[in-house]
C-alpha cells in the first residue's frame, strides 16, 4: 500500500512543484539527506548553497533584493538574531511551525524558527572529579574550585550566547563577577573548539569543561581516539534545581526577498516533522525541538533534563553587552 502510493505519486509531482533556494551554514552532510527526502516527498527541488555562518550573512546582505535565497539556515540564536536585526528575514505565520517549535526556541514574530536544540553543559573527568561538587554554572566560578576549568575563547558565539542568557537572568554586575571568577579558575588560556575541551579533560589538562552536547555525542560515536577521550568524561546538566541548562538552536528564517515563499515555509515545516527531527537527533546528536521524537541511544542515555526557557530572541539584543562584559573581565 505504502509502496504503491510512493510509486504512483512521486514521479507525477516532480517538476510541477517548483523549487526553493537555501543558504545553509550547516555542513552539507548534516542537511543534504533531509533535503533529498523533502524533494522526494514534495517534488520541490532544493538548491543548496552551503557556507560558513558569517560568509552567508555577508552574502545575503550584499545581494540585497537580488538574492536568490529563500531561506537562511544557520546555527546559534546569536546569528539568527543578527540576521533578523539586519533586516534579512521576513515574519512568517504557520500554525504547524508554531505548534511544533516551543515559544522559547523561535522569534515571537516568526522571523526565525529553531530546528534543533543543543545544550551547553559541563563535562568532568570521571577518574579525578566528583560531579556532586559542581551543580551549576555559578559553581564553575567558585574560588574554592581552583584552576580546573577549560573553555574556548570569548570570540565564539556559543559562549557569547551563554553569557547573554546570564545577563538576562541576573544582570550585568553578577554576570561580570561570574566571568571574573571563571577566568580565575581556568586551567589554561581559552583555546580550541569544544572537542578540544573534551580532549583536554581526557588528557588531564583540566577536570572540567563547558561544551555543547552534540560534540560529546559525536565523539562518543566517532573515531577510536574520539571514543576513548569521550569515555573518560561524564556529563553534568547545570542548574537543574534552578533556571535549567542553557540551550541554543540551529534554525532558519525566510528571507525578506524570498521568491518561493510558499515552498520556503513548506521546507521549514518539513524540517520540524517527526521524521526530520528524529534524523537530526540520530545523525548529529542534537535535541529535537519537537516533543515526542525518537532521539536514539546516545541522547536517551543522558536522560531528560530541564532546559532554561528564556526566549532565545533576547540573546541577540544582549550580545553586544555580553561581548563588552567578557572583554572587560579578561575572557580572551
Ligand atoms: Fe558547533
Amino acid at each position: 500500500m505504502v509502496l504503491l502510493v510512493g510509486l504512483v505519486v512521486a514521479p507525477v509531482s516532480v517538476r510541477a512543484a517548483g523549487e526553493v533556494n537555501l543558504y545553509s551554514a550547516r555542513q552539507e552532510v548534516l542537511i543534504k539527506p533531509l533535503l533529498d527526502l523533502f524533494s522526494q516527498q514534495t517534488g520541490i527541488k532544493v538548491n543548496l548553497v552551503a557556507g560558513r555562518p558569517e560568509a552567508l550573512l555577508q552574502r545575503l546582505r550584499s545581494e540585497g533584493r537580488n538574492t536568490p535565497a529563500d531561506l537562511l539556515l544557520t546555527v546559534d540564536a546569536g546569528n539568527l538574531n543578527g540576521a533578523m536585526a539586519a533586516g534579512l528575514f521576513q515574519p512568517v505565520r504557520s500554525a504547524l511551525l508554531e505548534e511544533a517549535v516551543p515559544a522559547a526556541l523561535r522569534d515571537p514574530e516568526g522571523h526565525w524558527f529553531g530546528l534543533s536544540a543543543r545544550a551547553r553543559v559541563i563535562v568532568y573527568a570521571k577518574e579525578r572529579f566528583d560531579p556532586a561538587a559542581v551543580k551549576s554554572y555559578a559553581d564553575l566560578a567558585e574560588p574554592a574550585l581552583g584552576r580546573k576549568v577549560c573553555i574556548r575563547s570569548s570570540s565564539n558565539v556559543y559562549n557569547q550566547s551563554m553569557v547573554a542568557a546570564m545577563i538576562a537572568h541576573q544582570g550585568v554586575a553578577a554576570t561580570e563577577a561570574w566571568v571574573r571568577g571563571l577566568m580565575a579558575n581556568l586551567g589554561r588560556p581559552p583555546q580550541g573548539g569544544d572537542r578540544d575541551q573534551i580532549n583536554a579533560v581526557a588528557a588531564g589538562q583540566c577536570d572540567l569543561a563547558v561544551v555543547n552536547t552534540y560534540y560529546l555525542g559525536g565523539m562518543l560515536n566517532g573515531s577510536p581516539a574520539e571514543r576513548a577521550a569521550a569515555a573518560k568524561v561524564g556529563l553534568i546538566w547545570p542548574d537543574q534545581e534552578g533556571r535549567g541548562t542553557h540551550v541554543n538552536v540551529s534554525g532558519a528564517g525566510v528571507t525578506r526577498h524570498a521568491r518561493n515563499l510558499a515552498n520556503a515555509v513548506r521546507l521549514l515545516e518539513f524540517l520540524v516533522s517527526e521524521e526530520a527531527q528524529s534524523w537530526y537527533a540520530n545523525a548529529n546528536y542534537e535535541f529535537p525541538v519537537r516533543a515526542g521524537v525518537d532521539v536514539g541511544e546516545t541522547l536517551a542515555s543522558w536522560g531528560p533534563f530541564k532546559a532554561d526557557d528564556l526566549n532565545l530572541a533576547i540573546l541577540g539584543e544582549l550580545n553586544p553587552e555580553g561581548v563588552r562584559l567578557m572583554d572587560r573581565a579578561g575572557w580572551r
